[in-house]
């Protein structure tokens, strides 16, 4: 099925903004020292800003709740959103604190230390989702993740899902989450690191997944689909358990492979398709993000996975 412009389905994405600043070098400092490094590159990046815009790539017309400093990184990420054509009129400005940063120091074998000052990303307030009420309630499907404080997640959980809306949560980062949460999710999709955070059960094969997935299911959603990188995807609706294999691509930069992943997987279920012809889908999408180098560059079209 070809999406047609005017028939794209409503998904309100509601994250973090970041750039990400990358510098390359030999090996990583130890404290105290100074080193010189190779090559610098920045990136617009942060999950909630990877999933809208895989969204959209895909086929979806998003609107993005975020929150970015008065800056430079603020308006350059703004105009990057909007070239993307996402609807931008809830991404609010913070005038105390910076837009999201992360310095990410990369050595020869690829190994990385990672510092996030999530700056204006922590003031995302209930107040500011309050305002994008009309948006949230002509939503087809809510997406979000843990880069904003919990009672932000928690008050737009409540309210979509008060709207009767369907809201898929990526629990990224991990951390505890309160039972009366994970009730009002229609699905959450952790990779094998936070559902170990979430149950306590390292996964790592289709036995461990489906224990994990069942003991998260048991906490009130119906859906939950374990990413296993390389391996695909777990996935539990309801009863029925299934594991989708991941397409065997060679494999390039796996950054933000679970942000296609999930945008992908909204798009889909908005556009009616079950779950688990989402999650074929979404493995799909994120199978030709990993061919690719980057996060946000990496993300393919919506053509691109249609003719997969
Ligand atoms: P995260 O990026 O959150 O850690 P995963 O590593 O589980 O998430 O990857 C998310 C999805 O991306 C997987 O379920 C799979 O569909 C796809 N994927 C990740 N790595 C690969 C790979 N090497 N080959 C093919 N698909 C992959």
């Amino acid at each position: 099925m070809s999406t047609i412009y005017n028939q794209r389905k409503k998904i309100v994405v509601i994250g973090s903004s970041n750039t990400d600043m990358t510098v390359k070098a030999q090996r990583l400092p130890i404290p105290g020292e100074t080193i010189l490094g190779g090559t610098f590159i920045m990136n617009p990046g942060g999950k909630g800003a990877n999933q809208a815009i895989a969204a959209a790539r895909l086929g979806a017309d998003v609107t993005f709740i975020s929150k970015i400093g008065n800056d430079l990184f603020g308006i350059q990420a703004l105009e990057t959103y909007k070239s993307e054509m996402i609807k931008t009129e809830y991404i609010f400005t913070d005038n105390q604190n910076p837009s999201g940063v992360a310095l990410i120091s990369i050595d020869s074998f690829g190994e990385n230390c990672i510092i996030v000052a999530a700056g204006a990303n922590m003031s995302l307030s209930p107040q500011d989702i309050n305002k994008a009420f009309n948006s949230i309630k002509e939503a087809d499907v809510i997406l979000i993740q843990l880069e904003i404080p919990l009672d932000t997640v928690e008050y737009a959980v409540d309210m979509a899902y008060g709207l009767g809306k369907k809201v898929i949560l990526k629990p990224a980062p991990a951390r505890p989450l309160s039972v009366k949460l994970i009730k009002k999710l229609y699905a959450i999709v952790p990779n094998r690191v936070e559902a170990e955070i979430l149950t306590g059960i390292k996964v790592s094969d289709e036995k461990s997944a489906h224990k994990a997935a069942q003991i998260i299911s048991r906490k009130g959603v119906g859906n939950v689909v374990v990413t296993m990188g390389k391996n695909g995807a777990f996935v539990k609706e309801g009863d029925a358990c299934r594991w989708l294999l991941a397409k065997d691509v060679e494999t390039v930069d796996t950054t933000g492979s679970g942000d296609v992943f999930c945008g992908a997987l909204s798009v889909y279920l908005s556009e009616g398709y079950s779950l688990m012809e989402s999650v074929a889908f979404a493995n799909t999408a994120a199978a030709i993000a990993v061919t690719r180098i980057g996060a946000q560059s990496a993300i393919p079209f919506r053509y691109e996975v249609d003719i997969t």
